[in-house]
């Protein structure tokens, strides 16, 4: 593996790395040599991903959090430092959905969904930014979502979290270049999670409607997540700030 590349010696966190897209990463990230502390609220969720990583030789433990909660956000940094030194990488994975259409939400739904998918990710890169700094910068990488880019009648707050996701990171990439901190987004496309499992069963026609747009003529899989994770995360992305690359199989490209 060329040097630019290597993480031996960092540190991640992913949100959300119990599973999905986020345990793709993680994945990614350990086998690049990487130490993964995951965080999820649910400690079967946790202790599984973290079985199957030792598994594949990884470095890599769990914490349980929720991410919608400020002072478990800055719990989880401080568990990063305790249990690996230091922190190098935050992902920011951890998201929801709930698909209405925008008359039927209560408020209740609307800030749930706002705090999962995008405060979440200002407070955890908020309560990082003192442990990136001291290690002399760092890597945030932010989900975003087909949805920071297009709109849909059942995802009035999801595409406005994720739309914010887009530009949070632009904001942050600003800010703390200063500091060698590199921020981008990723834009998943449709990827076979649990989460889509469930739209595919809320939504009619959804499944065909993907397969028929997408260019790759597939579903994404959370191994897809591997690659980019490691990229945005090593220092071959050093002079890579404030972007949203779209991981999509054309998706995005394709009217
Ligand atoms: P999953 O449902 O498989 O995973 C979601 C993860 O987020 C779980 O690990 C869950 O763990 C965690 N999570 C949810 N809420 C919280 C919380 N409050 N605190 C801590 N962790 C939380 O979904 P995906 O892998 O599909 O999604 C991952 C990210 O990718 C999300 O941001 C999603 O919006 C985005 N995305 C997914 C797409 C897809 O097609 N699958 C497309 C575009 C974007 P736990 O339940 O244990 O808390």
């Amino acid at each position: 593996m060329s040097k630019a590349f290597d993480l031996s010696g960092r540190v991640a966190i992913v949100t959300g790395g119990n599973g999905g897209i986020g345990l793709g990463m993680a994945t990614g990230l350990a086998h690049a040599g990487a130490s993964v502390l995951i965080a999820g609220r649910n400690a079967g969720k946790n202790a599984a991903a973290v079985k199957a990583l030792h598994k594949q030789g990884a470095k890599a433990a769990a914490f349980e959090a929720d991410v919608t909660v400020q002072a478990e956000c800055v719990a989880l940094i401080a568990a990063a430092s305790r249990q690996f030194g230091r922190l190098d990488i935050l992902v920011n994975n951890a998201g929801i959905n709930i698909r209405k259409q925008p008359q039927d939400y209560t408020l209740d739904e609307w800030k749930t969904v706002l705090d999962t998918n995008l405060t979440s990710a200002f407070l955890c890169s908020q309560a990082a930014y003192p442990a990136l700094q001291k290690a002399g910068g760092g890597k945030i990488i932010n989900i975003g979502s087909m949805l920071s880019i297009f709109g849909a009648a059942f995802a009035g707050p999801y595409g406005a979290s994720k739309g914010g996701i887009v530009q949070l990171s632009k904001s942050l990439a600003c800010a703390w270049a200063k500091d060698n901190i590199q921020v981008n987004a990723v834009l998943p496309g449709w990827i076979d999670t649990e989460l889509t499992r469930r739209a595919r069963e809320d939504v009619a026609g959804l499944h065909e409607r993907v397969l028929a747009r997408t260019p790759a003529a597939r579903w994404g899989d959370p191994a897809d997540f591997a690659g980019i994770a490691v990229f945005l995360a090593c220092s071959a992305s050093d002079y890579v700030t404030g972007a949203a690359i779209p991981v999509d199989g054309g998706y995005s490209t394709q009217v």
